[in-house]
């Protein structure tokens, strides 16, 4: 099999001890998708590849590019990590379960497109100290899409009504507006400034998103909510997530 030799940009998020001294690190790149890279004896201690890919280092890596399974990292260039991202416990926990998340969404080599911007402005934010709780609520609804769930917030999935107060019908697959609220006696019964935050970061560029502010009793009612969005509508299990949620136990 030919192998291209390419570099791409990208950031370092999952690493893993492979034979001997070498090292398994998965890259998310913008073109290429996600991938996993094998770093022949990134391990050893005389080895420069082992520092550039701790996990959350971003930068240019070149590469011997297969397009499926396993590609060969040669060498990089310019890496940096992000700034707090790999010592701050909560800042990593937050950081871990986005980047394990969007890896779920999308096969390998899968182009990201607007996904990788959103993932790499989550992590600046993040790092930067932004509220990471909702930097993950961000990405979160806007990942829907990259999922397959497409749930319908403009307007009243019933009668198309864009003003007035709306509730969640995971059902119905969108708000509901007042008068459609019996149309599903399971729908989430969220307050109206609840189903107006998830509105506004699923609609929204996120990159407008940046400096949104909401308070931890409205914040922890729209997590829960999106929690059970994805619970009924994707299903998946992300031992990240798990742990995050065991962290905020300790609160
Ligand atoms: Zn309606």
């Amino acid at each position: 099999m030919v192998r291209e030799l390419k570099e791409v940009e990208g950031i370092i998020f999952k690493r893993q001890k492979y034979h001997d001294a070498d090292l398994l690190a998965k890259i998310i790149t913008e073109k290429n998708g996600i991938f996993t890279m094998l770093a022949h004896g990134a391990l050893k201690p005389k080895s420069k590849l082992g520092a550039a890919l701790l996990n959350f280092s971003y930068g240019t890596y070149v590469v011997y590019f297969s397009g499926h399974g396993l590609s060969t990292l040669r060498t990089y260039k310019n890496v940096e990590q992000f700034d707090g991202l790999y010592d701050d416990l909560i800042k990593n926990a937050y950081a871990s379960f986005i980047l394990d998340l969007v890896d779920h969404a999308f096969m390998e080599y899968q182009n990201l497109g607007k996904y990788y911007d959103l993932t790499k402005f989550a992590l600046q934010k993040i790092a930067s100290g932004t509220d990471p709780e909702m930097i993950t609520q961000i990405v979160q609804m806007q990942l829907l899409a990259a999922f397959g769930v497409e749930p319908e917030l403009r307007h009243c999935v019933i009668c198309g009504q864009d003003q007035g107060e709306f509730d969640y019908s995971i059902k119905n697959g969108g708000i509901l507006c007042k008068k459609h609220f019996y149309t599903d006696p399971d729908r989430m019964h969220l307050k109206p400034k609840e189903v107006a935050v998830l509105r506004t970061i699923f609609l929204l560029p996120f990159e407008r998103l940046g400096s949104i502010k909401i308070n931890s009793s409205t914040k922890k009612a729209t997590r829960k909510a999106i929690d059970r969005i994805y619970q009924d509508t994707i299903d998946i299990n992300l031992k990240t997530k798990k742990f995050l949620d065991e962290l905020k136990l300790m609160d």
